[in-house]
């Protein structure tokens, strides 16, 4: 059985448990999270195992992307659980900063990403979400300084939004993308699918189901805009409250026509009950 990894909350102490590791030359690879760790986040791991001699995780559940009527209040928080998993799966450091230790007195200054972070997905639903993102995901990559950090496809524009932001900010890090781990059934492993009631969780594989069907039309050459509008009826009645579902470039998030304009993404993200899934594909 692999040791518990160390759990630090201050900026020093966690460069104190860095710096050995960078003094025996030893890659590091940081798996940003908010805990509440399933399979999809051990997935990250593991590929971040694969890069580095070293894998740190950070737990921390970010207040200031989540807005007065989100579940920041009711989201998840299971730690001692999390460092079992992580025992199991053989991290070296959990990094658990709290909102005190991350945003400091008097904090005033943050990163406001444009391009995929303004594509009118995510970013219409939840104005300041990305911004907040990107000025956590700048803060946790300057506190560890990593050589890789893994991400996940599940949160497909924030992906783009965090690639993005290493390139234009020549941040010295690689930012590796991860598929999305799902259930048998399609649903993608979220730690908010906690909320979903048996009716509820019985009718969301339609929304892989939708996603898999328009990107096999669009490969074939279908009209975009015909799919999606399929798509669109069979997820509403199927229940579900649709935010969007779109055919984006896979880039840039930038709307397309056809698949000709593009490697093409679908991106979906709808509510049944008090729950909000997203979801994407590639094409
Ligand atoms: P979260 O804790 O939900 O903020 O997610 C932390 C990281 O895990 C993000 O990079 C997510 O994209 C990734 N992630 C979450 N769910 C999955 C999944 N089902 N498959 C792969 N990666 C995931």
């Amino acid at each position: 059985m692999a040791n518990r990894p160390k759990v630090v909350r201050t900026v020093s102490a966690l460069r104190r448990a860095i710096a050995p590791f960078r003094a025996a030359d030893e890659r590091v690879a940081l798996v940003p999270t908010m805990g509440a760790l399933h399979a999809g986040h051990v997935a990250l791991v593991r590929e971040a195992r694969r890069r580095a001699r070293r894998v740190v995780v950070s737990i921390f559940v970010n207040p200031t992307q989540f807005t007065p009527n989100e579940d920041f209040g009711s989201y998840p928080r299971r730690l001692a659980t999390d460092l079992k998993i992580l025992t199991e799966a053989g991290v070296d450091l959990v990094w658990a900063p709290t909102a005190a230790v991350m945003y400091p007195e008097g904090f005033a200054t943050s990163i406001a990403p444009e391009g995929a972070a303004l594509a009118g997905l995510e970013d219409r639903f939840r104005p300041h979400f990305f911004g907040a993102v990107a000025t956590v995901v700048a803060k946790l990559f300057l506190q560890v300084a990593p050589d890789y950090a893994l991400f996940g496809e599940k949160d497909y524009q924030q992906l783009r939004v965090v690639t993005r932001m290493v390139r234009d900010l020549d941040l010295p890090l690689k930012i590796v993308a991860v598929k999305t781990i799902r259930e048998h059934d399609g649903l993608a492993l979220s730690s908010r699918n906690a909320y979903l009631s048996a009716a509820e969780r019985a009718a969301v594989p339609v929304l892989y189901r939708v996603l898999r069907q328009s990107a096999a039309q669009v490969r074939k050459g279908a009209p975009v805009a015909r799919t999606i509008a399929r798509g669109h009826a069979e997820i509403r009645r199927a229940g579900f409250a649709l935010d969007y579902l779109e055919a984006r470039h896979a880039l840039t998030l930038a709307p397309i026509r056809s698949r000709k304009d593009g490697p093409v993404r679908i991106l979906v993200a709808a509510r049944i009950g008090k729950t909000r899934l997203i979801d994407n594909i590639g094409v």
